[in-house]
């Protein structure tokens, strides 16, 4: 059984789908199929966009019947979001006759590197063999998840995990203790397929550092700090040199180590504590870019997707949180 809860209301039903970030990330190498080999810890966080999943009637034969409705700027509407390409791939799976409407509350940022397109993704697929009954094995839902991409399974799953492969082969890692994080964010999207096509081949490790990371998870947030590793940071640094302002701003402020999440280009910071995450924050506020957006969050053990009105930053406990702790938006 996939761990997943969901919260039903007849016809109805609401996902709150988590961000990822990836604490350590090393590319191994470059595959014959054109990807790249990775390893990967990630782990979910109180960030979460919210999906609502509705069933109706397509409005005319052969039409798809699938529509998103989304309020991002960025997320496209139609095809070429992935949570419609989710519906639709499910859809064909229980061969089901009805369609689906889709509405997401995004508070994940777009193109951001915390997997929020994946994220919405695994949530429809989940609510929706969940709404229309279709009771599918775990290993053929896993399966419709990498033909949508990479980083689906995770969000199907239990945080942390351990990713090889494409970083879709996941292990599960022990819950440890839950690190307070300060996530940046540049203001602008930095595309993956352009960061992986600036990998080279001396950007490729043996996978040493992130198994070291792991390894020290159980001994605090400063023991993680100092071994965290991304093997993408310098073909994004060779796209955005402002990469490296951000870490050292980080570190400035008292961040214990800072690294890029996945393909970047939000950047994580790991804070000895809460308080110490909203001091960072409170400095950063001050002394950090223009266009900078800032967020204190905690990872999260379990499983990625949950239950749609918990404790998590759904958009209106986002504001909330953003009210509380003063969200540096400028
Ligand atoms: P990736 O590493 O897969 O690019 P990411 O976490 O960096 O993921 P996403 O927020 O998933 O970034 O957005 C990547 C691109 O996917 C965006 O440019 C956006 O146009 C598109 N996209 C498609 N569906 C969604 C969605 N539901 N939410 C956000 N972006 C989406």
């Amino acid at each position: 059984m996939l761990g997943f809860s969901v919260l039903e209301r007849g016809r109805h039903l609401t996902v709150r789908a988590r961000a990822k970030v990836n604490l350590g990330l090393e590319v191994l190498g470059r595959r014959a199929d054109g990807y790249h080999e990775l390893l990967t810890f990630l782990a979910a966080i109180d960030l979460a966009d919210r999906v609502t999943l509705e069933t109706i009637q397509p409005e005319a034969p052969g039409s798809s019947g699938i529509e998103v409705a989304c309020d991002a700027p960025g997320v496209p509407r139609g095809r070429d979001n992935l949570a419609w390409r989710a519906a639709e791939l499910i859809r064909r799976e229980g061969q089901v006759r009805v369609g689906a409407r889709i509405r997401i509350a995004k508070a994940i940022p777009v193109a951001a590197g915390l997997g929020g397109g994946s994220a919405d993704a695994a949530a429809v697929l989940v609510g929706l063999s969940r709404l229309w009954g279709l009771s599918l094995a775990p290993a053929r839902l896993l399966a419709l998840a990498t033909k949508l991409g990479m980083d689906v399974p995770f969000f199907l799953g239990q945080s942390p995990a351990l990713g090889a492969d494409r970083g879709e082969r996941l292990a599960a890692v022990p819950p440890h203790q839950s690190l307070a994080v300060v996530l940046v964010n540049p203001g602008f999207p930095l595309p993956t397929r352009d960061v992986y096509a600036r990998l080279r081949p001396v950007d490729f490790t043996d996978g040493t550092r992130v198994r070291t990371l792991v390894a020290a998870l159980g001994d605090g947030a400063a023991a993680v700090a100092s071994r965290v590793v991304n093997g993408l940071e310098p073909a994004a640094l060779s796209l955005w040199p402002g990469l490296g302002d951000v870490k050292a701003a980080l570190l400035d402020a008292g961040a214990l180590g800072a690294v890029m999440s996945g393909s970047g280009p939000t950047v994580i910071g790991i804070a000895a504590s809460r308080a110490a995450a909203l001091r960072i924050r409170a400095a950063l506020a001050t002394g950090g870019g223009p266009r900078w957006s800032v967020w204190v969050a905690r990872t999260v053990a379990g499983p990625v997707l949950s239950i749609g009105d918990g404790e998590d930053a759904g958009p209106a406990k986002a504001r909330r949180q953003e009210a509380a702790w003063g969200v540096a938006k400028r």
